[in-house]
């Protein structure tokens, strides 16, 4: 059984997300879809939060994805699932030299890991978490770009 992970901090989660998860599980018969926390921003959802709406979201890809929190390194967890590959969504050039960097220093500590990159759709590529939340404080239209559950999630943190 070929699986992966993909690792985020899915604040929350949007469709660009989705159509990842959906194209990985077109290589991979199982994605494990990891929550953490990115030392870089302070998040606006409690992990819990984001780890339900996520479930919630995934639920017609029944026991194919996995959903789960966790705090370490990535490397331990990915080893601890027994799966080698990362997933990481790309939309323009400017994720890439994070993404590089990220994808060469795991490869330096964990030379069988591979980071898989994923194109999200055109209509995604300028789809972020920060975008959708920003609209969603001026009670903007989130509709079509993140699924029911955190366009419901997003009106009561932002009423
Ligand atoms: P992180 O804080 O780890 O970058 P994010 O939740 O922002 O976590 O994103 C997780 C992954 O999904 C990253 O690889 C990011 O580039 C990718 N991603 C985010 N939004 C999109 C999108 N609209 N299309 C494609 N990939 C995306």
């Amino acid at each position: 059984m070929k699986t992966a992970v993909y690792p985020g901090t899915f604040d929350p989660v949007t469709n660009g997300h989705i159509d990842i998860i959906e194209r990985a599980l077109k290589l991979f018969d199982r994605l494990y879809v990891v929550v953490g926390d990115n030392p870089q921003k302070a998040p606006t959802f409690t992990a819990e939060e984001r780890v339900i709406m996520l479930k919630e979201a995934l639920k017609p890809h029944g026991s194919k994805v996995e959903v789960e929190q966790f705090r370490g390194l990535l490397l331990n967890y990915v080893k601890e699932k027994g799966s080698n590959v990362i997933i990481r969504g790309l939309r323009a050039i400017s994720d890439f030299e994070y993404e590089f960097q990220r994808a060469q220093f795991n490869r330096e500590f964990e030379k069988d890991i591979e980071t898989i990159f994923i194109m999200t759709k055109d209509d995604y590529a300028f789809l972020s978490s920060s975008i959708i939340k920003e609209i969603a404080m001026f009670h903007g239209p989130v509709k079509g770009f993140v699924p029911e559950v955190v366009e419901r999630k997003l009106k009561e943190k932002f009423h």
